[in-house]
């Protein structure tokens, strides 16, 4: 089947959906990567904008040279209103054959809505983790560096990424 869709929050993009990304294009023509809880920032959570997380993408894909092979969009989080999420998914991203997931909640929205939805491989979860990369930021811990995407290291520098989180948090240096 010719494109793939694959939903995360990105936050940030790291080895994991960098792994999961070549994966997919080995088994098809396009990938579609649909940005999850666009419309949230500045939180525990969801630290990075939209924008910022279009940029690590962008970052990533140009450097691995995949900008023909991969499109982008966003979708909103709608707090559980699964018909809403489901509708958001079919207005804003491209046309896609076949979703992957491994979250429950968007593996069940999707095929309530007929779409077929399949599973990814786990690249090293317990440390390929958005979690996980988040809190050794919020910590001091410089491990992280080696853990998030080609070419997005750069794009969280630039943005002071570390010191978003500890503010987010309220932690002081
Ligand atoms: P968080 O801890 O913030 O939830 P996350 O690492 O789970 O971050 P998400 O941005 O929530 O990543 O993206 C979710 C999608 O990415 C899911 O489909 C999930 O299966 C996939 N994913 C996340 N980490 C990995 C990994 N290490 N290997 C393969 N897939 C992964
Ligand atoms: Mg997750």
């Amino acid at each position: 089947m010719a494109r793939a869709l694959f939903i995360g929050r990105f936050q940030p993009l790291h080895r994991g959906h960098e792994e999961v990304i070549k994966w997919l294009l080995g088994r098809h023509e396009e990938v579609v990567v649909a940005i999850g809880s666009a419309n949230e920032s500045f939180t525990p959570r969801n630290p990075f904008t939209v924008g910022e997380r279009i940029e690590m993408l962008y970052s990533m894909l140009k450097e691995l040279n995949l900008l023909n092979k991969v499109v982008y969009c966003a979708v909103p989080d709608t707090k559980g209103d699964s018909a809403l999420w489901y509708a958001y998914v079919r207005e804003q991203c491209p046309s896609f054959d076949v979703a992957y997931t491994n979250d429950e909640f968007t593996r069940l929205c999707l095929e309530f809505g007929g779409v077929k939805v399949l599973n990814t491989p786990l690249f090293n979860k317990e440390v390929y983790s958005g979690t996980r990369i988040r809190e050794l930021m919020a910590s001091g811990d410089k491990s992280w560096q080696s853990l998030v995407a080609t070419g997005v290291l750069p794009v969280l520098s630039r943005i002071n990424a570390e010191e978003r989180i500890r503010s987010i948090l309220g932690i002081r240096k």
